[in-house]
């Protein structure tokens, strides 16, 4: 049983169908990385898996068990699922350690005291304890979207989704955050990444899943998906990106 399983997924908006059954399956301590053209769906797809978005067809299975449809406990799925955006949406009003906190005591019920000594223990992780009390208006691009991935990570999530996470950054600030991630595979983290950060994907990816049309074209290891990809959609869309 693989630990994240997506199953004929299909997702409408209006008469839009973005998602035409997909199929994809994410093991324990995997790092699969999404790629095809922008629109494709890639950041759709992993908004269903946190259930932010409703799916009309298929099935998500998180451990065996469903994370889609009726009846399922969103809020449990997304104490379980961490999600990082592009942008990096930390809440502006509140400090750096006030938006790692927030979770854990609000959702998790940890003491104050409990909350604010794992942050700061992740924050020292990623070296920026010392901005702790700052706003994130006084932070670079960078160091938003790390404080974001340690505010995914402070309800210890089973799985992490990222959503292009270094798309915004200026470029010399792309790697002080693929470093984190880097280091979260290391420490076997499963995460399920759209990204565009194609060397990357190379190096990290367990898995790679091209998205295009609807479904996933073409999957496989990032030696055949790079090297060597079978299919002419996705021998196309990796010769205009690299
Ligand atoms: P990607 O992340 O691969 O660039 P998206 O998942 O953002 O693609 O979008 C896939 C398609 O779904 C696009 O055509 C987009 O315009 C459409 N879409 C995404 N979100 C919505 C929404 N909330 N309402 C209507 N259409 C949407
Ligand atoms: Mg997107």
């Amino acid at each position: 049983m693989a630990f994240l399983e997506i199953k004929d997924v299909h997702k409408r908006f209006g008469y839009l169908e973005v998602l035409r059954g997909v199929d994809m399956s994410v093991n324990e301590h995997q790092v699969v990385c999404l790629i095809g053209p922008s629109g494709c769906g890639k950041s759709t797809l992993l908004r269903c898996i946190n259930g932010l978005e409703p799916i009309q067809g298929g099935e998500i299975k998180l451990e065996g068990d469903r994370v889609s449809g009726p009846g399922v406990d969103v809020n449990r799925l997304r104490r379980e699922v961490g999600i990082v955006f592009q942008s990096f949406n930390l809440f502006p009003h509140m400090s750096v350690i006030e938006n790692v906190t927030l979770s854990p005591t609000k959702v998790l019920g940890f003491s104050k005291a409990e909350a604010r000594e794992k942050a700061m223990a992740l924050l020292s992780r990623i070296g920026l304890e010392a901005k702790a009390n700052e706003y994130p208006d006084r932070l670079s691009g960078g160091q938003q979207q790390r404080v974001a991935i340690v505010r995914a990570l402070a309800v210890e999530p089973k799985l992490m989704l990222l959503d292009e996470i270094t798309s915004a950054l200026d470029p010399e600030l792309v790697s002080e955050v693929l470093n984190i991630v880097r280091d979260l595979a290391g420490q076997g983290m499963t995460m399920l990444l759209a990204t565009h950060e194609m060397g990357f994907a190379r190096e990290v990816a367990s898995k790679v899943c091209f998205l295009y049309d609807g479904v996933v074209h073409e999957e496989g290891p990032p030696e055949k998906i790079f090297g060597n990809p079978e299919h002419e959609r996705t021998r196309a869309f990796l010769k205009r990106i690299i």
